[in-house]
């Protein structure tokens, strides 16, 4: 199976079973079969990329138009106090399925869903230039 070829791409042509909570011409939203709470749902797009960042960005912006919703029907029916919106992009990043996904994580407070990860310091001056170089390749 190559990497642009996975388990979701047979979910999008149901050769495998999901539960389906909404389905367009652009995306397809099923429930997590491990969910980290009950209805964490994963948005994805039909047409195969392998992650966020090589994803098409108007697609992107659907995915994201589509979270919206859905965290929306997830507060309504699980009445969630609220909902985490991530994206693992790449292995280092967590990425197991090479088939852009956006997890929609209803969340209850004091779930204790995630440990609070561990948070760094700058060095004096270090975020005022990782700031100007990452504005800068954002203008280029
Ligand atoms: P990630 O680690 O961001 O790549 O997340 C992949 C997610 O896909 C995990 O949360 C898995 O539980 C989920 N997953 C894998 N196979 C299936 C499947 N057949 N149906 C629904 N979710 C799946």
């Amino acid at each position: 199976m190559t990497r642009m070829s996975t388990i979701f791409s047979k979910i999008i042509s149901k050769d495998v079973p999901a539960d389906i909570v909404y389905e367009d011409d652009i995306v397809l939203a099923f429930l997590d079969i491990h969910p980290i709470q009950p209805g964490h749902t994963l948005v994805i797009p039909k047409a195969p990329s392998e992650n966020g960042i090589a994803c098409d960005p108007d697609t992107l912006g659907h995915i994201m138009k589509i979270a919206q919703q859905i965290a929306k029907a997830q507060t309504s029916v699980l009445g969630c106090d609220g909902v985490n919106f991530f994206m693992n992009n790449g292995a280092a990043a967590g990425q197991e399925v090479f088939h852009t996904h956006l997890h929609v994580i209803p969340r209850f407070t004091d779930d204790n869903t995630f440990e609070k990860p561990l948070r760094g310091e700058y060095e004096s001056g270090e975020a005022t230039s990782l700031t100007a170089s990452l504005a800068a390749s954002l203008e280029s």
